[in-house]
């Protein structure tokens, strides 16, 4: 099989046995990965809408793999999934993310507000008995205070198992940690879904805003996102938000928070530096 640059295999045009190599071989290489230290976060910003003020970062997972380079999240994390490896990679994820936002948290002036760190909770994850206590722990060894965690859940990792998943997040949320509904409006039942979720965020998926600002009829599907989350009690991110257009779209219409690449992309923490101490100014 050959390879597709950046992003390393592509699983288009590929016969099945050739597409069930690939997938193996990834498997075989993603088991060592986190020990050969191959795996790393990037970070993206979460603004502000009202103020266009950084308010935290998502944290994204990515796999340096020495001969394909990167490999996308797309393609790794359903295997890390099925094979259950992403419940290590995922606790060390966490950790990772909680430190550097650790760092963060103490490095920014006095004056701008305090900033949040979400990271994504994949189904397997959802389902290990032992989450509560990986995130518990994560907190009292970082110091960060749950209040600033933001654990990303999808529709599909609650519906597999509502019951067994619904005392975790409950706990959770007692813990103080703030839930989002991650990818919100790509699934089938999500209306009734949302009022049992003990959930302070929903975020809607970035299909919605194709269009927003131009007079896409996405418009009345985010505008009702919006009206019926806040009616909930709960705030709005939008994601995958590229232009001011649907920016400005967004803040006109009471969306709380925004994130895509207008404002950045996922990068290293490293290269993040920059976002620390200044407002965005467009
Ligand atoms: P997601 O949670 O919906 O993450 C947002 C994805 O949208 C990211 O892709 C991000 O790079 C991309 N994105 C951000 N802004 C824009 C934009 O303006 N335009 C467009 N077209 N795309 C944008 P990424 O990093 O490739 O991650 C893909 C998915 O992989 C994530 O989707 C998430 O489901 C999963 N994933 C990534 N890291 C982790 C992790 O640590 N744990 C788990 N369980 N899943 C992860
Ligand atoms: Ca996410
Ligand atoms: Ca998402
Ligand atoms: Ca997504």
């Amino acid at each position: 099989a050959k390879r597709s640059g950046r992003n390393g295999y592509a699983f288009f045009d590929r016969t099945l046995h050739e597409q069930v190599r690939i997938r193996v071989d990834l498997e075989q290489a993603l088991r060592g990965a986190l020990d050969r230290g191959e795996l790393s976060v990037h970070y993206q910003p979460i603004v502000d809408l009202a103020t266009d003020e950084l308010s935290g970062f998502e944290a994204l997972m990515r796999w340096n793999h020495p001969e394909l380079g990167t490999v996308s999240p797309l393609e790794f994390i359903p295997i890390a999934e099925d094979t259950g490896l992403i419940v290590e990679s995922g606790a060390w994820l966490l950790e990772e993310a909680a430190a550097q936002l650790v760092r963060w948290r103490a490095q920014r002036p006095a004056g701008l507000p305090e900033l949040h760190i979400s990271v994504n909770i994949s189904v397997r994850q959802l389902r290990d008995a032992a989450l509560v206590g990986v995130v518990r722990g994560v907190l009292d060894r970082t110091g960060l205070p749950a209040s600033a965690l933001w654990l990303e859940i999808t529709e599909s990792g609650v519906m597999e198992d509502p019951e067994g998943v619904l005392a975790d997040l409950r706990a959770l949320r007692d813990l103080g940690v703030t839930l989002c509904i991650d990818d919100f409006g790509t699934g089938y039942s999500s209306l009734s879904y949302l009022r049992f979720i003990p959930a302070g965020i929903v975020k809607i998926d970035r299909s919605f805003l194709a269009g927003v600002g131009a007079g896409s009829a996405n418009e009345a599907i985010v505008r009702a996102v919006v009206a019926m989350a806040h009616t909930l009690g709960q705030e709005v991110v939008a994601e995958g938000v590229e232009t001011l257009v649907q920016r400005d779209w967004l803040r006109e219409h009471g969306c709380d928070r925004a994130q895509g690449w207008l404002y950045g992309a996922p990068r290293p923490a490293k290269a993040q530096l920059l976002w620390m101490d200044r407002s965005v100014s467009m």
